[in-house]
């Protein structure tokens, strides 16, 4: 049996769609059938060049569910204990944690793995490109480190997973009680995932703050209380003062994410908090450049609380999936395009010019291996 693969062969280049032989899974493997992958802001950064560690060529995606095609020996349950079998869709949880660092096995920080890889990083930089990313008809699950689980909900809403777990661990960075507003910094992908997060976790009131339009009329859909068009309201400040006035005695929100990867939202988003709140920076996956924060009107006056977020933990995963199983919120929505293998430059193009493609704006494009 062959297969097809979408092969980026050098920052910038093609997306050669190759046919591959078909591997069959050995004990402890598993061969997924690509259902769709969602193209994530990262993949784009990858196309760019801007991730130093990524060898080319590879088979780019991430953000992978599938149906099992075949199960290698002693394969039969998930990473929480569902049982499996052939046909059943599942999650494949990209990360490739290395089990032995410092960080994975002292301090129980896998995110931190120093010497981990991922499915759609080209975990496999020596051999030739093989079904090792998500833009593929299949993906072969041989690491022995993989994990997955499986999903009962749409394909469309359960490949939002893993962009959902990175706002799931941002908010386990920060304190939410009854009561308390918290704002999100941008309206994208990370954006929404932070929003559901954070009403997940207790919010109070959710103010979002972003562009364009139709995506702030999303993030009302997901339960946002107040949105702030950053187009509309092009001051900083006249937007800061519009956040306060929404909080308890007009100090400013008890926490607020940023999911922008803008550094300008940093100190801006820091003029939001109140004193003592929390800071979350989720949004920068690539360096942006630097910014101009005066530390001591910034943090040690407010006595602010300041986090970074650094990819996700298998935990972010087993807490997202029942949200999306729940079908709570219209996170099938979010997915505006479904591409053949053949168009993953088109999807690039489109997320680094303007966010339009096929004359729609575009929320979240999906590469189908099927089509
Ligand atoms: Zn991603
Ligand atoms: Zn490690």
């Amino acid at each position: 049996m062959y297969g097809r693969i979408a092969v980026l062969d050098k920052p910038f280049g093609e997306f050669k769609v190759q046919e591959i032989p078909v591997p069959e899974p050995k004990r402890g493997e598993l061969l997924v059938r690509q259902v769709m992958c969602g193209v994530c802001g990262t993949d784009v950064h990858i196309y760019q060049g801007r991730l130093p560690d990524v060898k080319y060529p590879l088979v780019l995606g991430h953000e992978i569910i599938g149906t099992i095609e075949k199960l290698g020996e002693g394969v039969n349950r998930d990473h929480t204990g569902r049982e499996v079998e052939e046909g059943d869709l599942i999650y494949v949880i990209p990360a490739l944690r290395c089990r032995r660092c410092y960080f994975c096995l002292d301090l129980r920080q896998p995110n931190l793995c120093m010497d981990g890889t991922a499915y759609g990083f080209n975990p496999y930089p020596d051999e030739p490109p093989g079904f090792y990313g998500g833009y593929g008809e299949f993906l072969y699950m041989r690491h022995p480190n993989s994990e997955f689980l499986k999903i009962d909900a749409k394909p469309e809403a359960a490949v939002f997973l893993e962009p959902l777990t990175i706002g799931i661990h941002a908010v386990s960075r920060v304190e939410i009680h009854v009561g308390d507003v918290v704002v999100v910094q941008g309206a994208g992908a990370i954006g929404l995932s932070a929003l559901i997060a954070a009403k997940e976790k207790g919010a109070f009131k959710m103010i979002v703050i972003g562009a364009p339009k139709s995506r702030l009329e999303l993030a009302k859909e997901f339960g946002a209380d107040l949105t702030i068009d950053i187009e509309e309201i092009e001051d900083p400040k006249e937007r800061v003062e519009i956040v306060k006035s929404e909080t308890r005695g007009g100090y400013g929100a008890d926490v607020v994410i940023e999911c922008t990867g803008f550094p300008s939202a940093v100190p801006e988003g820091i003029d939001m908090v109140r004193r003592g709140g929390f800071y979350a920076v989720a949004g920068h996956f690539t360096d942006a450049g630097p910014v101009m924060i005066n530390p001591y009107s910034a943090f040690t006056r407010k006595h602010i609380n300041l986090v970074g977020v650094w990819s996700s933990r298998l935990e972010d995963f087993i807490r997202g999936r029942p949200i999306i199983e729940s079908g709570r919120y219209p996170i099938e929505k979010i997915v505006s395009h479904k591409l053949p293998l053949e168009r993953c430059k088109d999807a690039m193009e489109a997320m680094i010019e303007g966010y339009r493609l096929d004359g729609k704006e575009v929320r979240k494009i999906v590469i189908q291996g099927g089509l």
